[in-house]
């Protein structure tokens, strides 16, 4: 058994590049140049500092999943990108600060919440998703807090 990364859908991304405003809230999303790094939501990279424009909303990983929602902001590249697809590998330039792995069971309940390094991702992914009890992982930054993407059993 596997793991393969789930980015934020792209019709979703989408809509929020045309309307600039998040999904289900209405609260208004802006548009910036960043001047660090910023990690896309969609294809799991980097948005280059002084290169390349974001766009900020407020978003809720447990959308369509989970009925108490969790919500936080995060970033899209502002121009269409491809949706992150590379079962079993983790994405090279996510989270390299450290990770933090919120493990649910069904239900929303949270099983146990993981600090790994970057470069130990892929055996803890592994690891942690052939356990009985846990049926999804959110992935956040260790240092921002911010949901970073879902990881799920392959
Ligand atoms: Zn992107």
């Amino acid at each position: 058994m596997g793991f393969r990364i789930v980015p934020m859908d792209t019709a979703l991304a989408d809509e929020v590049r045309t309307t600039l405003r998040a999904p289900g809230y209405g609260h208004p999303a802006w548009r910036e140049v960043p001047t660090e790094a910023a990690p896309c939501r969609v294809c799991l990279d980097a948005i280059e500092p002084g290169r390349e424009a974001l766009i900020a909303f407020t978003y809720d990983p447990f959308r369509e999943r989970e009925d108490v929602p969790l919500p936080g902001p995060v970033f899209v590249h502002e121009r269409r990108c491809e949706p992150y697809a590379e079962p079993g590998v983790y994405p090279a330039r996510l989270g390299r600060s450290g990770l933090l792995l919120n493990c649910y069971g069904d239900g929303r309940r949270l099983v146990l919440a993981h600090r790994v390094a970057h470069a130990d991702a892929e055996p803890a992914l592994d690891e942690l998703l052939a356990r009985p009890d846990v049926d999804y992982i959110h992935v956040r930054s260790a240092t921002a807090g911010c949901y970073l993407c879902t990881a799920l059993p392959d």
